[in-house]
């Protein structure tokens, strides 16, 4: 079922020129499913000399047609979604479910940029003089370098793909090495669907010799990365140095606060939900839960029953609803916040521990009077860990919201249209959603502030970052 991934250059799959290659392995067995090609300089020629002539006929390709061969590409992955599910699953861990869902919500982005592709108007600014027009054109950018991580192999790629397809560029996709099959398959799909050779390329290998080679080239226009706030500091400092425009979207650390009249029922289940999904490894999973006192002990009673129906298992296994950590650095990650934690007085109330020795597993963990001091509370846990602390007043609980560098995602819940109108000033996060999970979709945009990072991914304003400006004045 699962076979080895190529690179994808100039439109051709590829082995690497050096036929070197990179296990792939299945966390759930830790054993070796595939292996992949692992590009190294000239493979990194070729697929800027692709991407060059890729981009001289992409760039003159009408929005319309662009938007067509995107369509088509949306409607094959909508068909292979069942094919390509268990290939996610297989090398990342996350359940089949959540494979497919990531899988068919990719199709939705497609056909977002798609649709956005004719509608990127420039405009025309009144003339001083007569017979002047002043015309401000929408150009796409060029060649973009994109950097992708192993959490959502499809989900963090189509973003950067779909709208710098939909502008007109070409791109350089560097793909998650863990988990590279499942990218493939979408850069399959747009093959499949008649984009011309060179338009979309997709290498693997090491991801900083990959990036300091990409980053300063002449040829690439822009960067765009996801992954921790640490690398993207460092790719953004080189963007910087080459005066190339970059869209980051880093880590997060998100607060959810639980008032006093919320509906609680609705609160553990949905949060529950969400911390827990892809074994917690989602940046804007919900991770320092704040609640109010007088419902602390409500809200814990239900959040805990809900995690305590949290089946962990191999996430092939339909009745599993949590697979395994994604890579064995995870383990020693997360025991190493939950010791460090209970080292500042924090206390277990569930989980804590690894399950088994074979597999990345790892128990939905939930710790209680964590103090600030401690590490889970200051750096992403990017895991199965949620903090649980009690607040009194509405200005501790936005005091605690914000006292990170990170400000990606916020949860809240609450009764109150008061408290509701105070939390989205207050809070300093790029997306607030309140009584419901409801980001990262196609339509809405999705991206951070302070250290989370620069740039929009979806709804309108993810397009732009693809475009430039450029200002024609003409005189009859
Ligand atoms: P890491 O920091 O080494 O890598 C994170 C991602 O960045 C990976 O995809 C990696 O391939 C890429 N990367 C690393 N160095 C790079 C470089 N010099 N140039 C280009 N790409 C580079 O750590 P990791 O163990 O893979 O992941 C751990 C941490 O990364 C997590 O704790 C989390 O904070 C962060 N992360 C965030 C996201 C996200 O969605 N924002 C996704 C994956 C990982």
């Amino acid at each position: 079922m699962y076979q080895d991934v190529m690179l994808h250059i100039g439109g051709a799959w590829v082995a690497a020129q050096s036929g070197r290659t990179i296990d792939i392995i299945n966390p759930a067995t830790e054993e070796k499913i595939g292996a992949l090609a692992h590009a190294e300089r000239a493979d990194l020629d070729a697929a800027i000399e692709a991407a060059e002539a890729g981009f001289a006929v992409w760039r003159k390709t009408s929005p319309q047609a662009r938007a067509k061969i995107m369509r088509k590409a949306a409607s094959l992955i909508r068909e292979r979604a069942d094919a390509i599910a268990p290939i996610m699953t297989m090398e990342q861990g996350k359940t089949l479910a959540e494979a497919k869902g990531e899988t068919m919500l990719a199709a939705d982005v497609i056909e977002w940029f798609a649709e956005e592709a004719p509608r990127t108007y420039g405009r025309i600014i009144p003339a001083r003089g007569d017979g002047i027009y002043q015309l401000v054109v929408k150009e796409p950018l060029g060649i973009v370098a994109a950097f992708t991580p192993w959490n959502f192999p499809i989900n963090q790629a189509v973003r950067k793909v779909s709208a710098g397809l939909a502008a007109g560029c070409a791109i350089i996709l560097k793909g998650p090495e863990e988990t590279p099959g499942s990218c493939a398959e979408l850069v399959r799909a747009f093959a499949d669907a008649g984009l011309p050779p060179g338009v979309l390329n997709l290498v693997f290998g090491v991801p900083s010799e990959i990036s300091e080679y990409l980053i300063p080239h002449r040829a690439v226009r822009k960067i765009s990365f996801t992954g921790s706030t640490a690398v993207g500091k460092h790719l953004a400092a080189l963007a910087g140095k080459h005066m190339k425009r970059a869209t980051m979207e880093l880590g997060g650390h998100a607060p959810a606060i639980v008032f006093e009249d919320a509906d609680l029922d609705a609160a553990a289940k949905i949060l529950a939900a969400n911390k827990f999904r892809n074994a917690g490894q989602v940046c804007v999973a919900p991770t320092r839960f704040l609640v109010q006192d007088s419902v602390y002990d409500g809200f814990m009673e239900r959040f805990l029953g809900a995690v305590a129906k949290i089946k962990v298992g191999d996430g092939l296994d339909p009745s599993s609803t949590m697979g395994p950590l994604a890579n064995e650095r995870r383990i020693p990650a997360i025991e190493g916040f939950i010791a460090d934690a209970q080292k500042h007085g924090g206390k277990i109330a569930a989980g804590g521990a690894r399950i088994g020795n074979k597999g990345y597993f790892f128990q939905p963990t939930v710790m209680t009077d964590v103090p600030t001091s401690a590490r889970a509370m200051n750096e992403e846990p990017f895991g199965p860990l949620a903090l649980v602390n009690r607040f009194s007043t509405f200005d501790e609980a936005i005091t605690e919201a914000n006292r990170l560098d990170y400000g990606l995602a916020s949860y809240a819940y609450t009764r109150s249209t008061k408290t509701v109108t105070a939390l989205g000033h207050r809070i300093e996060s790029g997306m607030v959603s309140i009584n419901h999970h409801g980001i990262a979709l196609p339509e809405t945009p999705f991206g951070g502030m302070k250290d989370s990072g620069i740039g929009w991914e979806g709804g309108a304003e993810a397009i732009d970052a693809y475009l430039t400006t450029k200002f024609v004045t003409q005189a009859s």
